[in-house]
């Protein structure tokens, strides 16, 4: 399609972004890309709707308007648009449209002052007013080149609509949405009548001198790429069919390698096949249908709430005032010295957590000597059951020999690796560490070492672990480093996310990244992110290792979850993509201390390499003093290789699929709108949608985030009261020890509290 090709791509994925959310309108607005490299940018056309959009409507104009590509009209605010990339060489994307929020306050000519940090840190010191003046005209370019000096990036066009900048595309939608929740308060604010307080000066300077130092950095990295670019033969080759051509010859050996080995049924399983229909060796038995469960999460997420009934509610909440005294007092206690009162993210805190004092296969009991059935199992590591006694005597009698470290070589390291070895072919080296947080920091080490390239991307809503560069999209799609307190802008800085399942967007990314240095590596959860709460197409998995293949980018899978939980083969052997680097956690100890490890293709391993063939300065550095201990190894070997000799994986996901048949059964009998699924031993329980809010919708997010957190903590205590412990109120992991008497009994607990909801 000629030259700009990827330029006129982006665009029109930008516009399917703001349309899909809302900021586009039919035809209202333009959205525009500088072209890298060259005085010329893409930009929609005039008057044409947005639905239709195709990369051949896009017109491509040098900045003194002359037009390069593209047959249509171009936008009649071209002008605007080539005078912001002439002032503010750190522009690379422009969006402008009419969405209401802002709109109003351009009618009250009312500028944003610096309300929050985070508005500040992505849109400047505050949203000035640009003066009026007719679209299209040379007057309103004007007053925009006048304006937009300051640096600021996001302005009120006067009676016209908004104007935002970004450094790429991601960031001028990113800021679009922030602008309008941004313009939301400040208007319910205004309402009330009451005075607006500001940031403090000083801070507020603070944040804009590190949005301007950032933006600096991109520009700078953005023109070394396009150095680096203009000199390598290949780079002047035309289209963007071409571009991706060339980046598959880049990686053309590697790709050539893994298709190769692609073939080879990774864990005995043909490729692409869902292994549990031909194998007793996984624990899913029939893949969800993935259209179905987001069509009814939609539906769930469109409707109000249907909480529990007060009376009844209060009823479970006293259960814990007068049944759970010693858990109160405790934690009471303990709010004095633990911050929170409470160590675990996974552990349920409304109306206060529960000090547990025993744990035995499919039970738990708290210190009250209130008896549970376990749903959380750790929060999964613990597929054989709570506390396994022939697990529990192994260990121990290896402790009683070595006690639980030495510092030195012992014995299991070796058999534990040669275990995961040959459940897991694709890993062909192996190092134990001490938590899927390491492991995650560790795999992403060493794709960069070994790629030489800095870009990690990953599914937003993703939990990788809570290292500095993976605070980022995290649980909610959309929402970059909204947890990122405490964490630099510039430990963030190459982390990337895209929507979950959005290949194109994926595909989009790595496109952008081989221009800012090439991506070193893409990680995922392979059954969605958050343990599979959004599912992922079949064959997702598979088309992500086409897309990391073609642009020479390692895959990752992140298999903390999945690991030995989905089957012996993991989610890798189930889905039938081999990755390069596999990151295991929870289940590789059995649930017992310092879970985490990372394995893969034996080139890429050694980054790793110490002790017999280390080279000290050439290697990726990881460690641990206590990480591979004789404890953690013996652990994981023993319970892996009692969870093959049992089949306790299928055994726990056949668990699960009986307590996912119940509660669909009683969520249809009682007519609500909840939505059961499950992964084998994962099972989802969504009530309250909560998990499926995303930034898609930031004013749904921003309306609807505290209730239907606050019902789903709800659901959370009634399920605990009627003696089921839950992940968060939403999510049961299932074990060996889950009998069908145990699963009836659930159920049945589970029937008494969805009898309890509004409407039934
Ligand atoms: N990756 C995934 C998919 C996880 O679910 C988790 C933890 O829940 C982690 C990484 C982090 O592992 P850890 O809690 O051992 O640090």
């Amino acid at each position: 399609m000629g030259q700009f090709a990827a330029a006129r791509e982006q665009v029109v994925a930008t516009c399917r972004a703001l349309l899909e959310r809302g900021y586009l309108k039919a035809t209202e607005g333009n959205v525009s890309v500088r072209v890298p490299g060259r005085d010329a940018f893409a930009i929609t056309p005039s008057n044409y709707d947005y639905a239709k959009m195709k990369a051949a409507d896009i017109c491509v104009l040098d900045f003194a308007l002359e037009r390069l590509e593209g047959e249509r009209k171009a936008s009649i605010e071209s002008g605007m648009h080539a005078a912001v990339y002439q002032e503010r060489p750190d522009v690379n994307a422009i969006v402008h449209t009419h969405q209401p929020y802002a709109s109003a306050l351009a009618l009250v000519r009312q500028p944003i002052p610096a309300l929050f940090d985070e508005q500040v840190r992505f849109l400047g010191r505050s949203v000035e007013i640009i003066d009026y003046a007719p679209s299209g005209t040379g007057f309103l370019k004007k007053n925009v080149r006048k304006r937009i000096t300051s640096g600021d990036n996001a302005f009120i066009l006067a009676n016209h609509g908004v104007l935002v900048l970004g450094g790429d595309v991601d960031r001028a939608v990113f800021n679009m949405a922030l602008l309008e929740k941004v313009a939301l308060d400040y208007l319910l604010a205004l309402m009330t009548g009451e005075k607006v307080s500001k940031v403090p000066a000083p801070i507020r300077e603070i944040a804009f001198a590190k949005l301007r130092g950032d933006e600096k950095k991109l520009k700078k990295q953005l023109e070394e790429a396009r150095e680096a670019e203009s000199l390598a033969p290949a780079a002047t080759a035309g289209s963007a069919a071409d571009e991706a051509a060339g980046g598959a010859a880049e990686a053309a050996d590697a790709a050539a390698a893994r298709a190769a080995a692609q073939t080879e049924p990774a864990g005995g399983i043909a490729p692409g096949e869902p292994a549990g229909a031909q194998l007793a060796g996984y624990a899913i038995s029939a893949y969800p249908d993935v259209a179905d469960v987001y069509a009814r999460l939609d539906r769930l997420v469109s409707r109000p709430l249907r909480a529990i009934r007060r009376p009844a509610m209060d009823e479970y909440l006293d259960y814990f005032e007068t049944k759970c005294r010693r858990s109160k007092e405790l934690t009471d206690e303990a709010v004095e010295l633990i911050p929170g009162g409470v160590q675990h993210n996974l552990a349920f805190n409304y109306p206060f957590p529960l000090a547990i004092e025993k744990a035995e296969g499919a039970h738990l009991w708290d210190v009250d000597g209130n008896e549970y059935i376990d749903f959380l199992q750790a929060g999964g590591p613990t597929v054989l059951g709570s506390n396994y006694a022939p697990l529990r005597e192994k260990v121990a009698e290896v402790v009683a020999a070595s006690g639980p470290v030495t510092g030195l070589f012992h014995e299991y390291e070796l058999k534990l690796a040669e275990l995961v070895h040959r459940l897991m072919p694709s890993i062909e080296m192996f190092r134990m560490l001490g938590s899927g947080t390491e492991s995650v920091m560790a795999a992403i080490r060493g794709a960069r070492a070994f790629t030489g390239k800095k870009w990690v991307i990953k599914f937003g809503g993703a939990y990788h672990g809570w290292s500095d560069q993976m605070v980022y999209g995290l649980h909610v799609p959309g929402t970059w480093r909204f947890e990122a307190k405490g964490i630099p802008f510039g430990a963030t800085g190459r982390t990337r996310e895209v929507f979950p399942n959005d290949l194109k967007a994926l595909r989009r990314k790595l496109q952008e990244n081989k221009l800012a240095g090439g991506t070193a590596a893409v990680i995922v959860e392979p059954i969605g992110p958050e343990s599979g709460t959004r599912p992922v197409p079949f064959d997702l998995n598979a088309r992500v290792r086409e897309l990391c293949d073609e642009f020479g980018a390692l895959l990752i899978f992140d298999e903390v979850v999945t690991g030995f939980r989905l089957g012996l083969g993991g989610a890798q052997g189930y889905f039938g993509v081999r990755p390069d680097l596999t990151v295991f956690g929870k289940c590789i100890t059995g649930g017992y201390p310092m879970a985490g490890g990372v394995g893969g293709s034996r080139d890429v391993m050694m980054s790793f390499a110490s002790g017999i063939g280390g080279k000290s300065g050439e290697r990726a550095y990881i460690g641990g003093t206590l990480s591979a201990n004789p404890l953690s190894c013996a652990a994981g070997y023993f319970a892996i290789s009692e969870m093959e000799r049992t089949n306790a994986p299928v055994l726990a996901g056949r668990g699960g699929d009986r307590l996912t048949a119940g509660l669909k059964e009683i969520i249809a009998r009682y007519k609500l709108p909840f939505v059961a699924f499950n992964q084998g031993s994962i099972v989802h329980l969504e009530t309250s949608g909560v998990m499926l809010l995303d930034l898609k919708s930031p004013i749904r997010f921003a309306r609807e985030m505290k209730p239907r957190k606050h019902m789903m903590e709800e659901m959370g205590a009634a399920y605990t009261a009627g003696g089921l412990i839950t992940l968060a109120g939403s999510r049961m992991y299932t074990s060996m020890a889950d009998t069908d008497e145990v699963i009836d009994d659930a159920l049945a607990r589970f029937e008494s509290v969805l009898a309890s909801v509004e409407g039934v």
